[in-house]
């Protein structure tokens, strides 16, 4: 039989996806051998770059992967470490291989176009075809719109629309998204063939069993706390998320309005976000946006809330970081990138750093959200606009960089292209931030721009059980209570809460006079 490679890199889905279409109908191979690769090194105990949590959405998804691949094609997904050339050359060099073909996924990021650019550069010696799909994780082709000769950085979504009503057809309720292709039915593996890549001596080195994967998954997920692990991974949770959120909705779908949903999540569930909870699933390819685009231009009505406060306001400030992250040169960083004013932060202050990564800088809002990304890897938007906020130009001063990387390893939703986007953005030196005197309230009262739940309080109370007891008029700024209330309450501040690291309000007007005389230079 004749093979073909089909290496999943962020579309780790059988729905919607063009790699799975094109190989049930080529005529120049008429068998798959699935495969993935982990960018770490597999024998290391632990990896400074993915976080637990993170590493576990990724685990639980190749599972799900595996699975669906079994029950859909017959077929199972073959699982590797290491540099990718190296991985798909020992593949070739199997006996009876007969590779002709691999196809991959369209991934922007710098470190996967130069392995693609390496990877077609020594398959094209031995005559085998790569095919990349574009647009698989993104709506729009990325690298066919920015080299267009009419193309301009986006700033908004006004800019978006533009964009995406030249390159798309327009509905009535939206631009119509070409796509969210059927799973393919007829799709045939060698599965003698599959079976024997394990048995090889010379990809023992880059082989790992599905069973090892499972395992260090359950370990992850014990460490994490089974009732941390909150966002399952995979497809299949994906599409029961998809359902769940989206399609049984219409109302919510009409009339979202992002910057009024609720920072602390549902009333009744400190972990179920007021927002669709969509995020690690379209970050890490179980679910197709393009899907989740159409599902909601087929659900909205006349009346339906536009861009930017809209769903397809969302996703089209995803496409516009895929664009920006592609067309802008250094766009992680705060030097020689043009989309980034100069600011001179303050010296790393390790103190203050851990202090806001654990959750302890004495300011309940700020900790709650940081420990229930530390727990369970997500956090609502605008939580995320009051910590980076209050780690930049807020209070802290420190260089948004520290906050990216820390959001990079332990977010599951985390993406290069809109990590940075968003830290650009809300560290106020990208072209389309916030005006940069506008700054959080990092104790927000009941009419704060970021929507917190105040009367109960019951998201604080769950992140921060030490304030459990407070009474809600004290409990975003404990130390204000009189110590007769922190002792009724069991929780002294200095004692069992820590006091603020930082005054708030004189650290904000620093920052401020900091921050105009920077951008003025
Ligand atoms: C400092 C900071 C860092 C961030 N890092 C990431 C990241 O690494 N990965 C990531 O996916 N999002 C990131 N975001 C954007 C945003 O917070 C999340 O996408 C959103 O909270 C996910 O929740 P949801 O799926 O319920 O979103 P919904 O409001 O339901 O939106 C639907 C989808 O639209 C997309 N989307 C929504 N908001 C944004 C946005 N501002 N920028 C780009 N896409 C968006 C997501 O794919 C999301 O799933 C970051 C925001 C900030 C302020």
């Amino acid at each position: 039989m004749k093979n073909a490679i089909v290496w999943f890199r962020k579309t780790l889905r059988i729905h919607d996806n063009p790699m799975l279409i094109w190989a049930e109908s080529s005529q120049d191979f008429d068998s798959i051998i699935p495969i993935y690769i982990l960018e770490e090194n597999w024998s290391h105990e632990k990896t400074g770059k993915l976080g637990n949590n993170r590493l576990s959405f990724l685990f639980d998804s190749l599972l799900d992967l595996d699975n669906n691949l079994k029950n859909n094609f017959d077929t199972r997904l073959q699982i590797f470490s290491g540099d990718p050339c190296e991985v798909i050359e020992s593949i070739l060099n199997t006996k009876d291989s007969k590779v002709k073909s691999l196809l991959t996924d369209y991934c922007s990021e710098p470190g996967s176009i130069n392995d693609i650019f390496q990877v077609t550069e020594n398959l094209e010696k031995n005559d085998i075809n790569v095919k990349v799909f574009p647009a698989v994780n993104t709506i729009l082709d990325i690298e066919k719109i920015i080299k267009n000769k009419n193309f301009k950085l986006p700033k908004s979504t006004n800019d978006m629309e533009k964009i995406f009503n030249d390159n798309h057809i327009i509905g009535p309720y939206g631009n119509l998204i070409d796509g969210d292709l059927p799973t393919p039915k007829k799709i045939c593996s060698d599965s003698l063939f599959v079976k024997s890549i394990k048995k090889q001596k010379h990809i023992s080195n880059f082989y790992i069993p599905i069973e090892e994967i499972r395992e260090r998954n359950y370990q992850l997920k014990l460490e994490v706390g089974f009732e941390n692990s909150y966002f399952l991974g995979g497809e299949t949770e994906a599409l029961k998320r998809l359902e769940k959120k989206i399609s049984e909705r219409p109302d919510f779908v009409n009339s979202f309005r992002k910057p009024k949903t609720y920072s602390t999540n549902e009333d009744n569930n400190p972990m179920e976000p007021t927002t669709t909870g969509l995020s690690p699933y379209i970050s890490n390819g179980c679910l197709s946006v393009r899907l989740v685009w159409n599902e909601c231009a087929s659900i909205q009505n006349s009346g339906h809330t536009k861009p930017p406060e809209s769903l397809h306001g969302q996703l089209m400030f995803r496409e516009m970081f895929y664009l920006l992250s592609r067309s802008v040169e250094n766009w992680d960083s705060d030097i020689g990138n043009i989309n980034c004013k100069p600011v001179k932060w303050g010296d790393y202050d390790e103190e203050k750093i851990r202090a806001w990564e654990l959750g302890k800088t004495g300011f309940p809002y700020i900790d709650a959200m940081m420990r229930q990304l530390e727990a369970t890897g997500w956090m609502h938007h605008l939580g995320r606009h009051a910590v980076s906020c209050f780690l930049t130009r807020g209070q802290l001063w420190q260089n948004w960089k520290y906050g990216r990387d820390i959001f990079e390893r332990k977010l599951i939703d985390s993406d290069w292209a809109v990590n940075n986007g968003n830290w650009l953005w809300l560290a106020g030196v990208a072209p389309f931030s916030m005006p940069y005197y506008r700054v959080y309230n990092p104790c927000p009262d009941k009419k704060s721009s970021l929507n917190v739940e105040t009367e109960k309080a019951t998201f604080i109370r769950y992140w921060i059980p030490e304030l459990s007891l407070f009474p809600s008029k004290y409990i975003f700024e404990p130390n204000l209570a009189p110590l007769e209330i922190q002792k009724s309450s069991n929780c002294i501040i200095g004692e069992d809460y820590p006091f603020p690291i930082v005054d708030r309000k004189n650290t904000r007007k620093e920052n401020l006079i900091k921050f105009k005389s920077n951008i003025k230079q």
